[in-house]
């Protein structure tokens, strides 16, 4: 079975990646001349689930997704994977109201998720913390960019196609991977998806800042120094479609740090800087699934801020679906994340 994925970040060549080990024959239609030059080009990210309070099919996706990613990454060796933990700062009373709450509807076992005070997320750290914190020792980071083309290895891909018309498209199966642009075919134009801005600041380690051991979550973020350079992250702005950096946003990300962990920020050279426009829907969830009226159409988008996470399980639900398997999700997530919930 052909199927065509329009868009090569990470929406794309994840799904290229899990149909290929289902046996079926992917290929990839990409704008850019290359692949993972949009939201899925930056050198960092990080990986945690997205929480919430109670445990809710949202939130089962999230979870699923989690697990998936941590073995999967395993198999690569190209991708700058850091499984170095990640500790969520409890910045404020919502989360210390939230995080125990979390703690315990998740019902995850200590070895993957536990409270810390701020003396032990500190010995963690390997810098000293203000704060008490909810710790993830199985989340770290990756590089985005690296994982698309570790994932397209082996794929037959178009770079510089712009799909314009998808009946020009000779496949048995369509994939519109292809973020903010599903709104330019007219069989997905009704996905009510925008555009939230991001900008990611990378800056020299100091000797302080070198002995960070793990992913530091603060509203912002921090991930450990590698090759001398951390990432600062990101900043939100929805609705702004541009992709220029700006110098307030390098600002916005240092003062977040400089906030939550003075000690930290201090004599932090800011060394570059990536913007990009990630997707959203109107309810926060991301577009997994057929697209209502279409056959053998389908749509993988949306994927907002947890895109490292959510891609891979996207393209595991999308493959079950294609081959007509059981699927890896429950029903009751399967219709969260249903592109039918926005019908006309
Ligand atoms: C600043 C920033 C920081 C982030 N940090 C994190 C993080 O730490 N952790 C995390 O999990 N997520 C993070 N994200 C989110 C994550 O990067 C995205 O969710 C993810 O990259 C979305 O992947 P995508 O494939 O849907 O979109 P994209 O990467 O934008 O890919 C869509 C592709 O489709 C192509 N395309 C468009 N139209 C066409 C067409 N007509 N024909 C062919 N190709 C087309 C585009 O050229 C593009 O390559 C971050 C995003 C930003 C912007």
């Amino acid at each position: 079975m052909r199927v065509a994925i329009i868009g090569g970040g990470l929406a794309g060549t994840a799904c290229a990646y899990i149909l290929r080990r289902a046996g079926l024959t992917p290929e990839i239609y990409e704008a850019s001349p290359k692949l993972a030059t949009a939201a899925s080009g930056n050198p960092v990210g990080l990986y945690n689930p997205r929480f919430s309070m109670h445990r809710t099919p949202e939130s089962d996706y999230y979870a699923a997704a989690f697990s998936l990613a941590v073995r999967t990454f395993e198999r690569f060796d190209n991708i700058d994977h850091d499984p170095c933990g990640a500790l969520h700062l409890i910045i404020d009373e919502k989360r210390r109201q939230r995080f125990p709450q979390t703690l315990k509807n998740w019902g995850w076992d200590s070895d993957h998720m536990r409270l810390l005070s701020a003396e032990k997320a500190s010995e963690i750290a390997g810098i000293e913390l203000e704060r008490d914190a909810l710790y993830l020792p199985e989340a770290g980071c990756v590089s985005p960019h690296r994982l698309c083309h570790a994932y397209a290895e082996g794929v037959r891909t178009y770079p510089g196609r712009i799909v314009k018309n998808l009946q020009n498209i000779e496949a048995d199966i369509v994939i519109l991977a292809c973020g903010m642009a599903v709104k330019n075919f007219e069989e997905a134009n009704w996905l009510p998806v925008y555009p939230v801005r991001g900008q990611i600041t990378m800056v020299k380690a100091t000797p302080l800042s070198a002995q960070l051991k793990c992913n530091l979550c603060y509203g912002g973020y921090i991930s450990p120094a590698r090759d001398g350079l951390h990432m600062l992250g990101a900043t939100f702005q929805r609705w702004l479609d541009h992709r220029e950096p700006r110098q307030a946003d390098n600002q916005d990300n240092l003062d977040k740090l400089r906030e939550r962990c003075p000690n930290l920020a201090e004599g932090l050279e800011i060394a570059g800087h990536r913007a990009a426009l990630r997707t959203a829907s109107k309810d926060h969830f991301p577009i997994v699934g057929a697209l209502p009226g279409h056959q053998n159409l389908y749509v993988s988008a949306a994927h907002g801020s947890h895109g490292i996470l959510s891609t891979l399980m996207a393209a595991h639900l999308l493959t079950d679906m294609i081959l007509d398997r059981q699927k890896c999700l429950p029903d009751a997530t399967i219709q969260k994340l249903d592109p039918a919930r926005f019908s006309p």
